[in-house]
């Protein structure tokens, strides 16, 4: 016998009850990201290798470790995208978007791929939401940004935190990179053997270790943020006047590293209490390089992506909207076709409705319709009747309209 067949390690199908979930939080995010002008966009799910690796930057964890990368028939290495932001870049440079009006706003919804080890909130198949906004460094789209992601989470039920800081520019990065590693090695004896191993290539991920000895370490290592250029401090500050406006709250970490390499200057990241071992839902920042990197003009970009398992997770359902549902029972079969007509012509006039199509007994149907929710009955016999759920009054109807006025809440 064929063994049982399951989804892979890692994916999950999205089943009724949980695609209702996602289909009202896209509707939601859709219109919150849409009314500040986040336009829709999409991308492939594979991109050239290449667009990650020079993208998202070959010291990550994400590019040495957990890329999904195959070679296509002719023999070109592809990947299964881990992330959104390289690719929106790559689109942006190869549809020439800097001649458009700047900044160029972008919203993205669909999968993402990482070979992690799956547990609960990390999947090798995800979801992101994600919104870029590129063109322009003012700092009003980074605190707009942020306080959109705040409103999406808030919308959809989800208690966080938000955590912020500044990377500064890539010179002062790179300074501060050396300068840390000069640290770093001068105590090397106490630090782990990865953290160890990774000086010279990403210092930074330091901040990140749950290590013992690196910890110690780490509290009284030198702080970026106490080493931004006054351009930047400024950007910073700005950014913070407007959310302190907003009446944002936020805790400024300056030890706040994000696992890939484009960031500069902001960086943010949600984290949801309810979520466990793996807190964050979103999270993002400012990429001023990443455009040049992937061989555009120098452009700046700030963006976010969030986790839709995740938010899902750690939200509430949405509640239930007070609407009509009718259920069109048929005790006669020879009356199926005009029952059938009866539930278009109440879906065409914006009414859900659903006629009996297993067979039923007319005690079945009206269980079913107890099932799907419905608050009237349409009974299609010698007559056509409609049954109050609620009140349990029946009442004939001449015609469509007397139905339609019938069958409103
Ligand atoms: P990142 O690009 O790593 O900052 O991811 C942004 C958001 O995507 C995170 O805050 C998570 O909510 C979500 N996310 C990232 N990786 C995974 C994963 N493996 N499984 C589920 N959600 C993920």
């Amino acid at each position: 016998m064929a063994g049982k067949l399951q989804a892979p390690r890692g994916t999950f199908d999205v089943l009724p009850e949980d695609g209702e979930r996602r289909a009202a939080l896209r509707e939601s995010s859709d219109e919150l990201l849409g009314l500040a002008g986040y336009a829709p966009f999409d991308t492939p799910v594979f991109e050239d290798t290449e667009v990650f690796a020079r993208g998202v930057g070959q010291s990550t964890d994400i590019v040495q470790k957990e890329m999904f990368t195959f070679e296509d028939k002719g023999g070109r290495s592809l990947t299964l995208r881990p992330e959104g932001t390289a690719g929106a870049c790559r689109a942006y440079v190869e549809h020439g978007m800097h001649k458009l009006a700047q900044p160029v706003k972008l919203r993205y919804w669909g999968p993402f791929f990482r070979h992690e080890a799956p547990q609960a909130g990390r999947y090798r198949q995800f979801n992101q939401i994600g919104a870029e906004a590129l063109g322009s460094d003012d700092p009003s789209l980074d605190a707009e940004l942020i306080l959109l992601l705040s409103q999406l989470l808030e919308e959809a039920g989800v208690e966080s935190r938000l955590r912020l800081s500044s990377l500064g520019n890539a010179a002062t990065r790179a300074a501060y990179g050396e300068e840390l590693r000069t640290y770093l090695r001068s105590r090397q004896g106490e630090l782990s053997d990865e953290v160890r191993a990774r000086i010279d290539a990403n210092p930074l991920r330091a901040f990140d270790s749950d290590h013992q000895g690196t910890k110690a370490v780490m509290a009284d290592a030198p702080l970026l943020i106490d080493r931004l250029d006054p351009e930047d401090a400024e950007h910073f500050a700005e950014v913070r006047g407007f959310l302190d406006d907003a009446g944002q709250e936020y805790d400024l970490d300056p030890t706040l590293v994000r696992g890939l390499d484009y960031y500069t200057r902001t960086v943010f990241e949600f984290d949801s209490p309810s979520l466990g071992a793996q807190s964050g839902v979103g999270g993002g920042g400012r990429y001023d390089g990443l455009v040049e990197q992937l061989g555009g003009p120098a452009t700046p970009g700030v963006g976010w992506a969030a986790g839709i398992e995740r938010i899902l997770l750690a939200g509430k359902p949405p509640e239930k909207l007070d609407l009509p549902v009718a259920y069109v029972v048929v005790p006669e079969p020879e009356q199926r076709r005009t029952a059938f007509r009866i539930a278009e012509a109440l879906r065409e006039r914006g009414v859900q409705a659903e006629m009996e199509q297993a067979g039923r007994s007319v005690k079945g149907q009206f269980k079913q319709a107890d099932r799907v929710g419905a608050t009237h009955v349409v009974i299609v016999g010698a007559a056509i009747e409609v049954k109050h759920m609620d009140s349990g009054e029946q009442k004939a109807v001449a015609d469509i309209q007397e139905l339609l006025q019938e069958v409103s809440l």
